[in-house]
């Protein structure tokens, strides 16, 4: 049984201490950016599961510059003892959807001392030739994670949920930064409507193959004042169980590459948002129950690919 640090699975904190020596602490920033698929350029309606704030942390102040919402939040952690690196994390909608001048700006004004990269999380319809010229400059500078939504590469779906952009452009978006030399970290949905478990590991097969570095994987909840609240209120969505989603993930992690870094495993909500389910709530028990399923079934990440590899 491959372990990491005592995890079946290749965590992301592990990773950032093995690359860097010391703890990193990742800061969510909000830019004031929008999204093509809220502002008209798309549609006006967003992802159907999407909430009012584009996925912002909760610590976030939106009011302040972007260095000033950096410089404020490494202070937080120095004032507590922390005395690792940071990462610059712009996380709020779409962060490559602008001026690329501006853009080629923005990011370059969070280069303050002791960070040691920056990630920016997008759609993979916003990374125009223009705007991978500026990341590539950029990743000749410092460590850039690009955070593509791919969400499910089920075209069927992706229409379904209003995403505004087909598997096509994921698969484009991923290859374009890979021959640039860029990391990528894909988001992906398990549980998405009339979605088996199939689609699910059919849409982790297929990011691995276009090429990442790292992966977040979401389970489906409902937040409030999105179109899936009302579809769940209708009694039109419903949603996987603890343990169906556990297994899901379990068994997308035997056959990842042992390389990738996972960077989550479950979707996040405030409580003040969150409709359903309710156990999306408890952060360190579902994290406990996956681990433990991973181990008494004697699953690994990696587990199948190096069967396959003959190792
Ligand atoms: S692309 Fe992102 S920010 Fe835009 S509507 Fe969809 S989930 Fe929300």
């Amino acid at each position: 049984m491959k372990e990491w640090k005592g995890r079946p699975y290749h965590a992301l904190k592990v990773y950032l201490e093995s690359r860097f020596g010391k703890p990193v602490k990742r800061i969510a920033l909000d830019a004031g950016f929008t999204c093509p698929n809220r502002d008209g350029r798309i549609s006006f309606g967003g992802c159907f599961y999407c909430g009012e704030e584009g996925a912002r942390a909760r610590y976030v102040r939106p009011e302040l510059s972007v260095i000033d919402q950096l410089r404020e939040r490494m202070t937080y952690w120095k004032n507590r003892g922390f005395e690792g690196y940071f990462l610059a994390y712009f996380q709020a909608y779409t962060n490559t959807y602008g001026d690329p001048e501006f853009l080629s700006s923005l990011y370059e004004s969070v280069l303050l001392p002791g960070v040691v990269g920056v990630f920016i999380g997008t759609r993979p319809d916003c990374l125009g030739e223009d705007v991978l010229d500026v990341l590539f400059r950029l990743a000749q500078k410092t460590w850039v994670v690009v955070e593509v939504g791919v969400q499910t590469t089920n075209d069927a779906t992706l229409r379904l949920i209003n995403r505004g952009h087909d598997a096509g452009a994921s698969e484009k978006a991923l290859r374009d930064l890979g021959k640039r030399h860029i990391d990528k970290v894909v988001h992906v949905i398990g549980g998405l409507p009339h979605e088996e478990k199939y689609h699910f590991l059919q849409t982790v097969k297929d990011v691995q193959q276009w090429g990442c570095e790292g992966i977040k994987f979401h389970h489906l909840f409902v937040e409030k004042n999105t179109v899936f609240a009302n579809w769940y209120e209708e009694g039109r969505l419903s949603l996987l169980s603890r343990e169906t989603y556990i297994e899901w993930v379990a068994e997308a992690l035997s056959f990842l590459d042992p390389g990738i870094v996972v960077h989550r495993l479950f979707g996040d909500c405030e409580k003040n948002k969150l409709i359903a389910p309710l156990w999306t709530l408890e952060k360190s028990q579902n994290i406990h129950l996956l681990e433990s399923w991973m181990r008494d079934k004697g699953i690994f990440q990696g587990r199948e690919a190096i069967s396959f590899s003959g190792d």
